[in-house]
């Protein structure tokens, strides 16, 4: 079906950080098919772990243990400080399993009615509780009725909360994106995640982090909420957590973290053998090759030098990130800038109208980020002299 629009180009096959198109093209990938690609493309551990699994077994569903599944599990309990995990296919899958943890938590705590707050401008996919639960109405609009339960705030403004928590005794849980990536990589005041994590404690609120886009190292920590000493009661992932093999993964702990028992939920496919392998492979990486600590550096790299080169230009608004999850702000919409970056041999990508996305490959180097950062602020100037 045209749910894409029409596609500008197709790729061969990809290496590192570098796709190559039918004609040989070379392009440094600065998207990574949308943080999913976190350790390029092609990466010779990805690789070898689902041809080992492939070979061996792929799916047998969860009416069996899964061993890779409950290796994954522990790995990903170990680095996050969670205790429990679901595996879904998707971020939206993952999302909706939280959904359910909130909804179920509220009805064993007597309320009937259960309301889970979300975040103008966010986003937490397509399926129809998710899309319900995103800030964003082009993709809400024509899929009415939307699905109850849901309050809506503005991002990172904690007396809105608190107002929410003295007006309404049916709330269960906070739902929101440590960074907002498809809004607009909107960020958090510095104090905002400790704040809501108190406010949770004081009303009994889940705490429920959507880290699809934020997770696996993106924001040089595995996960976002680890640049605080906290844990939310419920997180989700996926993007960068398969490097392209579809995986989901809703983590919890404490009193969120036994909520859904035997036949409240479940996945055909969720966890399989295959997926998880390669999951395994991602999550050893990311700690062998200390790609947290690569995102963390260059990330901050990129950050100053975009600020240094374009602090003169006019057309730049804000310039912010965490990791390497960037955002470059334009005074006007930019989405023309796809195609001039493109041509120069540049994947990058554009959102909230205004805002250019860079999440390039964890694996990125000093060299490559040395490129990314010229070109893209010569794409800047280019478009900023053609628009004035
Ligand atoms: C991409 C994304 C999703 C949806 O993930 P899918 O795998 O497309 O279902 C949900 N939340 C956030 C924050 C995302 O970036």
């Amino acid at each position: 079906m045209n749910t894409y629009g029409q596609p500008s180009v197709s790729f061969s096959h990809g290496k590192n950080v570098y796709l190559y198109d039918q004609a040989g093209h070379e392009y440094l990938d600065a998207i990574s098919g949308i943080g999913v690609n976190a350790l390029g493309h092609s990466h010779p551990a990805v690789t070898e772990a689902i041809k080992t699994q492939a070979d061996r077994l792929i799916h047998t569903s969860n009416l069996y243990g899964i061993e890779r599944q409950q290796q994954l599990a522990q790995s990903l309990c170990a680095v996050s400080g969670m205790e429990s995990v679901f595996f879904g296919n998707s971020g939206a899958e993952a999302n909706e399993a939280a959904i359910k943890i909130a909804r179920l938590y509220g009805h064993n705590n007597g309320i009937d009615l259960p309301q889970i707050v979300v975040m103008d401008n966010a986003f937490h996919g397509r399926t129809m509780a998710t899309l319900t639960a995103s800030g964003n109405r082009k993709i809400q609009a024509g899929f009415e009725p939307l699905v109850g339960g849901f309050l809506r705030a503005p991002y990172g403004d904690i007396k809105a909360l608190e107002n929410i928590a003295q007006n309404n005794s049916n709330v269960v849980a906070v739902l929101l994106e440590p960074i907002q990536g498809e809004g607009g990589v909107n960020m958090l005041p510095e104090n905002f995640m400790t704040e809501l994590r108190a406010l949770c404690d004081q009303q009994h609120w889940l705490m429920m982090l959507d880290e699809v886009q934020t997770g696996n190292g993106r924001t040089g920590k595995y996960f976002a909420y680890q640049h605080h000493p906290l844990l939310p009661d419920v997180v989700t992932t996926a993007k960068g957590l398969g490097n392209g093999l579809p995986i989901g993964a809703c983590l919890a702990q404490g009193k969120a973290a036994n909520t859904l028992g035997p036949g409240n939920h479940g996945s055909t496919y969720g966890g399989n053998p295959l997926v998880c392998a390669a999951a395994q492979a991602v999550v050893d990486t990311i700690a062998e090759q200390q790609l947290c600590d690569n995102a963390d550096k260059l990330g901050k790299w990129l950050v100053e030098g975009f600020k240094e080169q374009l602090s003169e230009q006019a057309i730049i608004k804000d310039i912010r990130g965490q990791g390497l999850m960037i955002g470059i702000e334009l005074t006007q919409p930019c989405a023309d800038l796809v195609s001039l970056a493109r041509d120069k041999g540049i994947l990058i990508n554009v959102t909230a109208g205004n805002v250019i996305r860079l999440l390039p490959p964890l694996i990125i180097n000093q060299a490559q980020a040395e490129i990314l950062l010229a070109s893209v602020v010569d794409i800047i100037n280019q478009f900023a002299v053609s628009h004035s």
